[in-house]
Parts: structure tokens; sequence; C-alpha cells
């Protein structure tokens, strides 16, 4: 997900901030839903929805207790496998006990009430809109389910609806049905996914569909008001071209575009990205989709192993970004956002943490801009380090190795160095696992007109990488080779520096 431009309290955060919340989910070992398939009749004036859920589960023979994430909700029955069962639910937890002795399980539950989070309603341009909004594990409050990162599944969602109102949902739509007085909408998602990439929203849309090739629909539901902005997205075709090429076949069947007035930027929900309202005739619009269509590879198909492995999702995103503008529009497009990727501000070194943490996390506390900014300058920096060509078969094989499955940091390290043939251990240890950053420290003689500088605390790991420094003097910048360790100015005002992608302190 993108966060929202001058937004500084995010949902998650505030969410923590105001509620006791349940201790972070984490699954069973070898616990594993293979699919899920949702039924909701959804009252879009209330939220008020039933539900039920049924989820083919893989699991150890000798589980008897299947804990599953739900908040909020009223359970009617539970079935495994047809058959009535105990349950308990407490603390955001249902427990589902399990006869024991198979290693497979059909889990039915059957549900109803308001949610009290993950359903939401709200409004741009006085136009009303009924939205799911699920990350981290939000979706707890319409899904029973296993709501972890590392635990995608396929899914497809059955809503009913009001006449009146419409509906679009991660998947394929497959099928619109009148009832009396409701409209039932049916979607396939094909391809598995994290639960907090599921999602809906039901409102008045303007649906304008176009199609990448002759096989994939690219469909944008804007919201009345908006409805002439979707010229704001029209390189969406590009996008999903340019990644699909880069990284492997886009995972799923289709890929939407919705626009709702939530609080993130953009959220990268399957196959069905949701954008925020107000970017439209902003002109962000469109760098926040090429984000969420980023992650469409990596967060959403390849998924996060654990929590403290979000760079691989958000870091991912956010230099795949950088890429696509590298290739559409050249090379000063992409080190302007390389130049802003690493630059860091008093609030940013205030709030600096590791990259990727040795112990568990909470994500709506580790959340920050440190998986995006500081996840995609060493990106960059393992792109200098392996080259090109390495650097571009790793993440190919990454996508084709883990698409559909959990990827952990340890894991992609493993990957890089056997796509490069090199020992990575010394740039993971300083620039993934380390708290502090290494030091650019600068020295400026005007009566020499000359900037110098040296690298401290790399461990040696820049040594011979092609990296550029942006040095700007009363408004013209150079693009020095970090290697050469100083530079000549033209003037006596002292220089300011930035490095280009890599993210170091510098003083
Ligand atoms: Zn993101």
């Amino acid at each position: 997900m993108l966060r929202r431009i001058g937004l500084v309290l995010m949902v998650g955060v505030s969410v923590a901030a105001c509620r006791p919340r349940p201790a972070v989910y984490v699954p069973p070992p070898g616990v594993d839903v293979v699919h899920y398939d949702v039924t909701l009749d959804l009252r879009p004036e209330t939220l008020y929805l039933n539900g039920r859920a049924r989820l083919e589960v893989r699991h150890p023979d000798t589980l008897t207790q299947l804990p599953l994430a739900l908040r909020g909700l009223e359970v009617d029955t539970v079935r495994v496998d047809e058959r009535i069962v105990p349950v308990r639910l407490a603390d955001g937890r249902l427990l589902v006990s399990l006869p024991g002795g198979q290693a497979r399980s059909r889990v039915e539950v059957v549900y109803r009430g308001e949610p009290d989070e993950g359903v939401y309603a709200g409004e741009h341009e006085g136009q009303r809109i009924v939205y799911s909004d699920a990350w981290p594990d939000r979706v707890r409050g319409w899904l029973p389910g296993v709501h972890h990162p590392s635990d995608p599944a396929t899914f497809e969602l059955t809503l009913t609806v009001p006449r009146g109102h419409e509906a679009v949902a991660t998947g394929v739509p497959v099928g619109v049905d009148t009832l009396g007085d409701g409209l039932r909408y049916r979607w396939r998602l094909g391809a598995p996914a994290p639960t907090y990439s599921y999602a809906f929203a039901v409102s008045d849309f303007a649906v304008t569909t176009t199609t990448l090739g002759d096989t994939l629909p690219v469909r944008y539901y804007l919201l009345a008001p908006d409805s002439a902005e979707a010229a704001e997205l029209r390189r969406t075709p590009e996008v999903l071209a340019y990644f699909s090429r880069r990284l492997g076949p886009y995972p799923f069947a289709q890929y939407a575009t919705v626009q709702v007035p939530f609080a993130w930027g953009g959220m990268e929900n399957a196959s069905a990205s949701f954008l925020n309202a107000d970017l439209f005739g902003t002109g962000r619009a469109e760098e926040t989709q090429v984000h969420e269509i980023a992650h469409q590879w990596f967060g959403t198909h390849v998924v996060l192993a654990d929590w403290r492995d979000l760079w691989l999702s958000e870091g991912m995103a956010t230099y795949l970004t950088t890429l696509f503008y590298e290739h559409a529009d050249g090379l000063d497009a992409a080190r302007a956002r390389w130049v802003e990727m690493a630059r860091l501000s008093e609030d940013d070194l205030a709030s600096l943490t590791e990259l990727v943490p040795r112990g568990p996390v909470d994500p709506n506390t580790y959340f920050s801009w440190v998986p995006y900014r500081r996840g995609g300058c060493v990106l960059h920096l393992l792109r200098r380090r392996l080259g090109d060509d390495a650097f571009f078969a790793a993440l190919r094989r990454a996508y084709q190795t883990y698409r559909g499955r959990p990827l952990s940091t340890e894991a992609f390290r493993v990957l890089l160095e056997q796509e490069s043939g090199r020992d990575l251990t010394g740039v993971f240890d300083v620039w993934v696992y380390r708290w502090e950053l290494p030091l650019l420290r600068t020295q400026w003689r005007p009566q020499r007109d000359r900037l110098t500088w040296q690298v401290e605390g790399d461990e040696r790991t820049l040594l011979g990488l092609p990296v550029l420094l942006e040095v700007v003097q009363d408004g013209q910048a150079h693009l020095v080779p970090l290697s050469e360790g100083g530079v000549t100015l033209p003037g006596d005002t002292p220089p300011r520096v930035r490095p280009v992608g890599i993210m170091l302190r510098v003083e």
C-alpha cells in the first residue's frame, strides 16, 4: 500500500492507538488455508452483514483446535466436514474443534453482525461508498480466517446488495443474478493472495474497460464525480506490460482500479487496487497506481513469510515503481526518484529502525517509512552490487519460485547469492539487519572550491560500486561518482550532497 501524502496518522496506527488490540495473529505451524469461499449479504445503509465462509484447510493431523481470527461478529454455527462442532470465540479468536486424525478439513462458519472494523462507509463529493479495507489484519472484521501474510489462498466471493448499488471486488467477475430486490455478484480469484488483499466496494461507479493485449481486462471503477479522470490512469496497460516482461506473467485474470475515500494513498488489493479518491486531479494517481500494480507481483502474489519481511513487499514496490519510470521516462526520471527515496529528514532520522528486526514484529507499530524507502535503497544497492543481469534474473527467479508462497529475507538473500555467485552476508549485515546507517562525512573547503567525502561504517560494502552523489551548488546539480572522493565546484556557496538511491547519513 502507499501512505497518503501529508497524512501523518495512518489507519492501522490510529486503530492501534485508540483501542486495545488482541495480540498479532500467528497461525499454528503447518496450517494452510487453501481456499476461501465467502458469501456475504450486505446492507450498505447499516453495514450489517450475514456471512458464510467455507475454508479448505490443510493442517497437521494432530491438530485438534484451529484458531481463526474473527472479531466483533456473532457466530451462529461452525461445521467441520458437514458436522456441527463446538467453538469458542474470545479475544478475536474463533477456536474451532477439529476431530483429529486427518490432515485436511472443510470448515464452514456462519456469522452475522455489524463489523467494528474492516468495512467502512465514506463519501466523496457527496457520493456514498461502502468498502472494505483490511491491512494488516482488519479483514477479521468480516471474514474468519488465517489472517497472516504467509498464508495466501484462492478466494471466491458472492456478495448480495440491494438493487441500485454496484459492487466490485477482488477477482474476476463471474456473474450477477437479480434476486427480488437484490443483486447477487460473484467473483473468483484463481491465484493465491493474502487475506489482507481481499476487498470489495459498493457504490455507483462509472466503469471504463480496456484490455492489455487481447486477453487481460483492465477496468477503472471511478466514482461518478471523477468519472472523467480515468485518463490519469491511461498508462496502466503499459505498466502491467512492463512488469510482466521484467518479472514474469501477471498473476491474475484481470486488473481493476477502484476509487475509494480511505486513509491510504492506495492499497494493493489482489487484482483490484484501491486508490484514494482525493488523488485524482492532483497528478499523483499514476505513480500510486504504478506502486500498487508492482505489488500484484510482490506482496500480493509472492507473499511475506512474516511481517518483519515487509520490505520485500513495500521496498520492492517502491523500487519497482522507479524502474517503471526509468524504462518509460528515462534515467533522469528514475534518478530524481532515487534521490527522494534516499533522502532523510530530521523526522526520518528520529524514527529510524533496522530494515528487518531480528525478532517478531507487530505490523501496526513496525509500519513506517523504513520498509518503503530504506527497503527500496537496499534493492538499488543490490542492483549495483550484482549488476543488472544478475539482479533482474534474481527478481524473475524470486517471482517464479515464490509465486503463491511466502518469501523471507533470508531466502531472498540466498536466491540473490545463487544468481550472482557472491556472498552477500556482509551487505545484509550492514544494510538490512543493522540499525545504524553508514555515514557520508563531507568537508567543504571554500578557499579551494573543493568538496571531499568519505564513507564510514559501511564495512567496505560500497567499495567499487557505481554509486552516484548529487552535489547541488547555487541551484546547479552535479552527478559525481562516490568513488571519486571529492569534486571541485565553481562557486563559493556550501554545496548540498544527496546520495542517489543509497541511504547514507550525510554530515
Ligand atoms: Zn505498498
